[in-house]
């Protein structure tokens, strides 16, 4: 069977609930402290292994208890975490998340071991590259360390997907090596410096992209679907009608299944129709790795 390898973070997420946010200098007591496995990375290598393909995980964790119980969790949802380092200096990666009674959030990333990846790590990680005919990719790593991931995985001739987020502006080194980019509408926005406000907007600023080397676009655009592009097409997709309860993930699961429905050979359609399913079937739960569906769900799906 094909393999995918993710390369990117993983981090424990620490979630808090408040009446109110506290103001500056304030002090509020919070309950249902949750302890909750989470990071782009890791969620899109568990929405991976969840639909049934091999996935190998790149990433570093600090030498303390929550770097064992990510790793842990991911072998539960039968990630290889062969090469998940383990770094003794250097805290995990953390999200400190805090939810109001509106249910809004503010939340402080440390991104700890996520960013002391670098381009040694990815040389002896090598042969998880090898391995895979697909490489996923997110921006919770260090760009230095994305931009010689992707150089590397194209000079291995590997189909590599970047899902651009947390959204920041890209160097054209970076860009000229994506096969397929899964930009949000914000994201796309920030990438390709281009004002958003319709979706005639939405195929200006994707072909921006398309221009400086990115080979496939598909713009995620929640309950509206999604858009594809690449030089020559153009092609809106539906979502699936859910009722939504939280969108957390949604985006992680998505370029998950592309990365599956791809690497099982399907073409784009099938395989955006795919992620759409995976997409819509991730919105009726809530959390992020919690909420990420498996292949027997996405079979079952009738949309
Ligand atoms: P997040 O940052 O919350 O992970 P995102 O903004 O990166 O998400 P979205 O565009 O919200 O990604 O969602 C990805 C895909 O999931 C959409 O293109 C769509 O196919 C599906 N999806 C998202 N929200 C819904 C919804 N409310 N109903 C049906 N499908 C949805």
């Amino acid at each position: 069977m094909n393999s995918i390898c993710v390369v990117g973070s993983l981090n424990m997420d620490l979630v808090i609930n408040v009446d109110n946010m506290p103001k500056l200098g304030q002090t509020v007591i919070g309950k249902n402290l949750k302890k909750v496995c989470g990071g782009k990375g890791a969620n899109q290598a568990v929405a991976i292994a969840r639909l049934g393909a091999n996935v190998n995980m790149i990433g570093k964790v600090g030498d303390d208890d929550f770097g064992q119980s990510l790793i842990n969790s991911l072998k539960q949802d039968k990630v290889n975490t062969d090469f998940v380092k383990i770094r003794k200096d250097i805290p995990t990666g953390l999200a400190f998340i805090t939810v109001n009674k509106d249910a809004d959030n503010s939340i402080i990333v440390s991104p700890g071991a996520n960013y002391d990846l670098n381009e040694e790590d990815i040389n002896d990680c090598i042969d998880a590259i090898k391995c895979s005919n697909i490489v996923v990719t997110q921006l919770e790593i260090p760009l230095k360390t994305v931009s010689y991931l992707l150089k590397v995985a194209k000079s291995l001739g590997k189909y590599t997907i970047l899902n651009p987020a947390p959204a920041t502006k890209l160097s054209d080194e970076i860009i000229k090596n994506v096969d397929l980019l899964t930009p949000n509408e914000t994201e796309l926005e920030i990438l390709s410096e281009f004002q958003i406000r319709n979706e005639d907007d939405i195929v200006l600023a994707g072909r921006k992209l398309l221009k400086k080397g990115v080979k496939e676009l598909v713009v995620t655009l929640g309950e509206k679907g999604s858009l594809y592009m690449n030089n020559n097409t153009i092609k809106r997709f539906k979502s699936f009608k859910v009722k939504a309860i939280d969108t957390t993930a949604a985006g992680d699961s998505f370029t998950g299944a592309l990365a599956v429905a791809l690497s099982n050979d399907n073409n784009i359609d099938k395989a955006i129709e795919f992620a759409s399913k995976v997409g819509a079937l991730t919105v009726t739960k809530c959390g992020a790795q919690s909420s990420l569906p498996y292949l027997e769900d996405v079979l079952n799906f009738k949309g």
